[in-house]
């Protein structure tokens, strides 16, 4: 069994991108593995590719398109209109059905395969969207599905679980990358990289959390 190796699920955003580097901190090796699943931005894994190849991080690719064909969302159907609000009583419709519990299960064999026992994951039950595979009982649900699924003992990092965007960019800081995150990682939902489009949910979430961050720095 390999010891002090985590596996990064990496989208090259600003959240998996911070929990790349914390994991280069805690961890002798980090391997990212990156997912193509039908998404209208693919162009957000070659900027991965990049981010893990400046890092010095192991990169793989996974392509899963049947996440796309599952259902319709915005993320993954251009003709659908992506909700620039929270809808009453639901979410968002940039939520992907199953997204983190098929992410997740594909990177714990993934894992398993290589003798690795540490997985990482940048979701956050702060996030404005609350998405239910984004929160902390269903990570540790999975952490120990996985374990009795595949019989190993998984542990599932979550760094940003508890933080909001602006105690996310202060990590960003603290781990010496805030430039790298803001100017060569993709999180808006227009597929616009660094700053971003500016006014979908994503960018909106990202530029109000650097705001605060940074008002409260200076
Ligand atoms: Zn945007």
């Amino acid at each position: 069994m390999k010891k002090d190796v985590a596996l990064v699920v990496f989208s090259g955003g600003q959240d998996s991108t911070t929990c790349l580097f914390w994991a280069k901190k805690r961890f002798k090796q980090v391997v990212a593995l990156s997912f193509t699943y039908g998404q209208k931005h693919v162009k957000e894994v070659e900027m991965a590719r990049e981010i893990a190849r400046k890092a010095g991080v192991e990169f793989h690719v996974m392509d899963v398109p049947f996440i796309a064909q599952l259902g319709s969302n915005a993320l993954t159907d251009a003709s659908v209109k992506m909700d620039e609000e929270c809808p009453e009583g639901s979410w968002p419709n940039t939520f992907v059905p199953g997204r983190n519990l098929f992410f997740l299960s594909i990177a714990a064999v993934f894992a398993r395969e290589r003798g690795i026992h540490h997985l990482v994951v940048g979701v956050s039950q702060t996030d404005f969207s609350g998405y239910p595979d984004c929160r902390d009982a269903f990570v540790k649900s999975m952490n120990v599905t996985l374990n009795l699924a595949l019989e190993e003992p998984f542990v599932i990092h979550t760094p940003l679980m508890w933080l909001d965007k602006a105690e996310t960019w202060a990590l960003a800081d603290e781990l010496g990358v805030m430039d790298l995150v803001r100017n060569e990682t993709l999180t808006c939902y227009n597929g616009i990289p660094g700053d971003g489009c500016g006014h979908c949910p994503a960018c909106k979430l990202r530029r109000e959390g650097l705001e605060a961050y940074l008002d409260g720095k200076w």
